[in-house]
């Protein structure tokens, strides 16, 4: 059994046009001015393995390369809305909830993640978690119950939030976090950290560091540096993208499907290509990029060439959808509470 031919569906709304800024990430590289780049230690050096407590401290190793920026057209018209392909034909291994922004919830039938929950700050673009989610996520209310393990990608603010994450580390037990240090180091200032550090994976890795595995409870995770988009600026952001490997049961038949999560990652190839071996060694079932990958060349390359994803769905989309990823045709999660089903056909 393989993810081979998964198909998709998503509940959506067809939306209308508006018209804003149009490149995100551009939007976002000013944005720093006005603090979307919370005040950030700069990244200190390579991988030192400060295994501080109980703490597990990760990091590797390697290479490098340079930046481009790329421009895009713009233009009108009404939304074509998200392009999926036909319903599942059979039940759904695994499904996607939107939370807001970057957050999401995996689900599969044997285990539930999710990647950046918690953040307060729209930045005045952005969607935020609803709180009655919120308030689902921290009460363990369906589907937000019994979480195996949170993924943050970076430590911005539309990402992050290091009490909300600490609280609900604190009131339950068993959930695990995976993050880059700079989350860690805001968290560790919080009164009650001692009693949840020992269930926390912090990563630290270098611009051009090999990629590194690891498992959290039944979860197999790769993790690797990729700049925030605006490189060469915000280098010292440490914007992890994550594959991770769920298990599922289907019909008996133990299998894994495989979700990329990107973070605010930089569209730009020079930082996917040099990890080609990494990317082919492990096909993808659903990738997460931010939507301005979809609206250059490149970025769509990496995503349907390098990657090695079956299917991308955009996200950190705002609030008023980009008219160029409307007219992409691209699929994309754009309000909270949307449903994506992850299936595979019948063979
Ligand atoms: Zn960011
Ligand atoms: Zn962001």
């Amino acid at each position: 059994m393989q993810n081979k031919n998964a198909t998709f569906k998503i509940s959506y709304k067809v939306r209308k046009a508006s018209f804003v800024c149009i490149f995100c990430f551009i939007c976002t590289v000013s944005a720093n001015a006005f603090g979307h780049g919370k005040a950030l230690s700069s990244h200190t050096a390579l991988s030192s393995q400060t295994a501080h407590s109980e703490q597990k401290t990760i990091s590797s190793t390697e290479t490098t390369s340079t930046h481009k920026a790329h421009s895009h057209n713009e233009s009108l018209s009404d939304h074509k809305a998200h392009n999926y392909k036909e319903p599942l034909q059979q039940k759904t291994p695994a499904t996607a909830t939107y939370l807001a922004n970057e957050g999401i919830l995996i689900s599969t039938d044997k285990v539930k993640v999710l990647f950046d929950p918690f953040f307060h700050n729209d930045y005045n673009i952005y969607q935020l978690v609803p709180d009655e989610t919120l308030k689902a996520i921290m009460n363990n209310e369906t589907p937000y119950n019994d979480i195996s393990a949170i993924f943050v990608s970076h430590a911005h603010g539309d990402h992050f939030a290091e009490q909300d994450m600490l609280d609900y580390m604190l009131k339950h037990s068993a959930v695990e976090l995976v993050a880059p240090a700079q989350a860690i180091t805001e968290m560790q200032e919080l009164s009650g950290f001692e009693k949840v550090k020992s269930r926390i994976t912090k990563i630290e890795l270098a611009y051009e560091e090999a990629p590194i595995s690891f498992s959290v409870n039944d979860i197999k995770v790769d993790a690797v540096r990729i700049p925030h988009a605006g490189w060469p600026g915000r280098a010292d952001v440490s914007n992890i993208v994550y594959r991770v490997r769920l298990p599922h049961e289907m019909d008996g038949n133990k299998d894994e499907l495989t979700f990329i999560h990107m973070g605010d990652a930089d569209p730009n190839d020079k930082h996917f290509r040099p990890l080609r071996t990494f990317w082919e060694a492990q096909k993808t079932t659903v990738a997460f990029p931010p939507y301005w990958f979809f609206l250059t060349n490149t970025g769509n390359y990496i995503l349907d060439y390098r990657i090695n994803a079956e299917k991308s769905v955009g996200v950190h989309v705002p609030k008023q959808v980009p008219v160029p990823l409307l007219q992409s045709g691209k699929p994309y999660f754009s309000k909270p509470g949307e449903v994506m089903e992850i299936g595979t056909e019948v063979k």
